[in-house]
């Protein structure tokens, strides 16, 4: 190729590009639309403005390739149909908590957070780099799905109480919105376990249908206006150290994506698992200065005689998911292992840390 040639080919090559651009319009009807459905309202802040946060960033890293449009609970399938609709193909996506799945094997709860389980930090360690994956690969592959972690509220609260925790003996009897695994774990302690949709919540707690209920934490629990609902506010929340949400994808629309697409769509969920905790985080703490600053609430830390038999009560019913088959053996093996594991570290690494830290 002389020079001309070589400027001649230049020339075109641009024209050609330039002829592209134009014609990007034309080529639209070639991208793909996705449908995302959620568990949660679009504007719910964290969960579901995060979930629509992973929705734009999935198009605008695939330059509009893969639009995702994101869908409020409710608006194309109710809230706790979001499993079955991604497992169907109703909907591509699904934005949701793996612990609402319980239904469908127990042991989805792991890829969440379980009763006295993992923090977000250790969470995210098992997942990425523990084995964690891969065995909700394992698990979601029955189910004709794919999920990856795609937020996450850090620690919660131990919640909201319309009356004063002293002993085992205020426990009993009293009725607490409290879902899942950890539901049980109040049922075993004499306690009534409710689950309440979330705007019921409020006038239930205010008006004396339920004693107690939990939610999230500061940021989403004053948005919601429990302070004025309640008189105590509990912490810790014994029952989620750091829940992981999930991303999950048909399996069979995820595996027919271009490879480049995949690794967008897993890029786009590892942001959104750091965005969305660190974002809680520091709401959270806002939030929490405000409860107490501010709205002057009784914050309370639970007694040791209380909190010993959430946490040892909580080790006997996460231990029983084992015996549901090999594959529940086999996470909650992996996850019981590694959370020794990083017990024993944190004795004199992070837990010393902060106890340090505050203390002095
Ligand atoms: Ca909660």
């Amino acid at each position: 190729m002389t020079k001309t040639d070589r400027r001649k080919f230049l020339a075109g090559s641009a024209a050609a590009l330039a002829a592209s651009s134009f014609a990007k319009p034309a080529i639209a009807s070639g991208n793909i639309e996705w449908k995302m459905v959620m568990t949660w309202q679009k504007t719910l802040p964290g969960l579901g403005t995060g979930a629509v946060r992973l929705a734009k960033r999935i198009t605008s890293l695939s330059d509009g390739r893969l639009t995702v449009k994101p869908y409020g609970g409710g608006e194309l399938v109710p809230a706790l149909q979001v499993f079955d609709a991604v497992s169907q193909g109703t909907a591509e996506m699904g934005h949701c908590a793996p612990y609402y799945w319980l239904n469908k094997n127990r042991s989805t709860a792991f890829f969440c957070t379980v009763p006295g389980g993992l923090t977000a930090q250790e969470q995210n360690a098992w997942l990425y780099f523990g084995g964690g994956q891969q065995l909700w690969d394992e698990l979601y592959a029955e189910f004709g799905l794919r999920a990856f972690p795609a937020g996450n509220t850090g620690a919660q609260m131990g919640g909201w109480f319309n009356r004063e925790i002293n002993s085992l003996e205020d426990i009993k009897g009293i009725k607490m919105r409290i879902p899942g695994l950890a539901g049980e774990v109040i049922d075993a302690l004499g306690g009534s376990s409710q689950v309440i949709p979330s705007q019921e919540l409020f006038t239930s707690l205010q008006s004396g249908v339920i004693d107690a209920l939990e939610w999230v934490g500061p940021w989403n629990d004053i948005a919601l206006g429990f302070h004025k609902a309640a008189k105590y506010y509990y912490g810790p929340g014994f029952h989620e150290g750091g829940p992981t949400l999930e991303l999950m994808v048909n399996k069979k629309a995820f595996d027919a994506l271009p490879k480049d697409l995949q690794t967008i769509v897993k890029a786009a969920c590892a942001t959104e698992n750091i965005l969305m905790e660190a974002e809680y985080y520091r709401n959270n703490v806002v939030s929490f200065q405000a409860l107490k600053d501010k709205h002057k609430v009784d914050i309370r830390a639970f007694p040791d005689e209380v909190l010993k038999e959430f946490f040892t009560v909580s080790e006997q019913i996460v231990a029983d998911t084992a015996k549901e088959g090999d594959i529940n053996k086999r996470i909650y093996e992996s996850y019981n292992d590694f959370r020794k594991a990083s017990m024993d570290m944190g004795f004199v690494s992070e837990f010393a840390f902060l106890k340090g830290r505050n203390r002095y």
